[in-house]
């Protein structure tokens, strides 16, 4: 079978992250800390993820024209992410998360959205075909309406961070994929469409409705917890995959889990989300 196609409309970020004994209270200075940067964003995590597990995929997005464009875009054009349609915005940065993260994994996150929030409806349009559009709430809304009008096909939209979007789009969505929090925050409005809606539900695992009724439901894989930061960004990325690909729902959520398990094991958000050999070797 041919790859997917899939286009990702979303955020890319640099993460910068201090590991320090404590997190500052406001005003106070901690020393001490270790630093590292890692390419994020949830739109690069989710194309970075379905790339790695099989489709052929475009990131649409917008960065600054700075030493962190390359940085956060460095592991999508290593693992083969078409980058052509990535707009390099004159006038404003790439977009820099700023995590503080202490002792006992507790933190703090500060994003300053820089060209991200730039994203443009004309950034979006003309693109495709593709077998699923997959978008994420970090971009303004006018990109991710575009998208849902590129999208013929499969149109999977990640309601993360939790925000008040136009009725019209829950209702378009083929699929919407929301956490807990998420869930709560747009309750009954998930379901007044007939497509899909995945619910992850942390440790206790996911459900997949249609048209309100449950599908399918996945208690999580146990394997040892690493960090839990990417998890849900390679579910979203590794369920647009299956579905692109036809893959029945159940078998498609039993994908997503055993991908975002596999992510969990190892530190990190794009280093550690896994490879199709890897997860299919794991679910065998
Ligand atoms: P988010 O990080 O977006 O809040 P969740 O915490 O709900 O997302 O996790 C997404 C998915 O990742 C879960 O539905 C599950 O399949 C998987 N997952 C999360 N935590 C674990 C874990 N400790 N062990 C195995 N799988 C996990």
């Amino acid at each position: 079978m041919s790859a997917p196609r899939i286009i990702t409309v979303g955020s890319v970020n640099l993460d910068l992250v201090a590991a320090c004994e404590t997190l500052p209270r406001p005003g106070e200075t901690v020393t001490g800390a270790t630093f590292a940067q890692y390419p994020g964003g949830k739109g690069a995590n989710q194309a970075l993820a379905a790339r790695r597990l099989g489709a052929d995929v475009s990131m649409l997005a917008r960065v600054g024209k700075d030493p962190n464009a390359e940085l956060a875009l460095a592991l999508l054009r290593k693992d083969g992410v078409d980058l052509s349609r990535i707009v390099e915005d004159e006038a404003a940065q790439t977009g820099v998360a700023l995590i503080g993260v202490d002792a006992s994994g507790e933190n703090f996150i500060i994003v300053a959205s820089g060209a991200n929030a730039e994203l443009d409806a004309r950034d979006v349009e003309g693109a495709g075909p593709a077998d699923a559009v997959l978008c994420q709430l970090e971009v303004p809304i006018s990109a991710v309406i575009a998208a849902s009008q590129i999208a013929s096909k499969l149109f999977a939209l990640n309601l993360a961070p939790a925000m008040p979007v136009p009725a019209g789009l829950l209702e378009t969505a083929d699929l919407l994929i929301v956490n807990e929090v998420e869930a709560d925050f747009y309750g009954d409005a998930l379901f007044r469409g007939d497509g899909l809606v995945a619910k992850t539900l942390g440790r206790d695992g996911s459900v997949l409705y249609r048209a309100g009724k449950e599908v399918a439901h996945m208690p999580v894989y146990a394997v040892p917890v690493v960090d839990t930061t990417g998890a849900g960004d390679t579910f979203c990325g590794a369920l647009a995959v299956a579905l692109a690909e036809g893959m029945e729902e159940g078998a498609a959520l039993r994908f997503a889990s055993g991908a975002a398990a596999l992510a969990v094991t190892k530190e990190g958000a794009q280093p550690s989300l896994p490879w199709r050999s890897e997860v299919e070797a794991f679910l065998a």
